[in-house]
């Protein structure tokens, strides 16, 4: 098992605040928390409202398993893209799961996400981290 040390912790959530802005998430009000747990299917997670437009993104400090090719800062730096890409597309998942089962909208936005991800992690300058 990996734990997050407070640095590491600090780093990730840069790295939401850079992508935030990158993505222009302007009108939500990103909060940024650890959350001393483990979570076998998730690194992080994030719960948003839809009408109040807050997200509140939480790290868990416990991983299983993070395959020793992976660095971990681009493994946080990825992350960090990923959640604030879910807030992205939120509205458009909230409109979705009002018709659709929650991991049909899920499966759906993570292709987009997916694609996104790829794109802006190559794009991005390596001294902006
Ligand atoms: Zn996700």
């Amino acid at each position: 098992m990996i734990e997050l040390n407070s640095e590491e912790i600090y780093y990730f959530e840069k790295q939401v605040r850079y992508w935030s802005e990158e993505l222009g998430l302007h009108s939500w009000m990103i909060g940024v928390n650890a959350k001393d747990e483990i979570d076998s299917e998730a690194y992080a997670r994030t719960t948003m409202h839809k009408n109040w437009r807050t997200a509140n993104v939480e790290i868990y400090t416990k991983i299983e398993y993070l395959p020793s090719t992976i660095d971990k800062l681009d493994w946080l730096n990825k992350t960090a893209l990923h959640e604030c890409l879910e807030i992205l597309i939120a509205p458009l998942s909230f409109l979705a799961s009002d018709i659709y089962a929650d991991s049909v909208v899920l499966g759906a936005s993570h292709e987009i996400i997916r694609v996104l991800e790829k794109t802006l992690i190559e794009r991005r300058p390596q001294n902006e981290q």
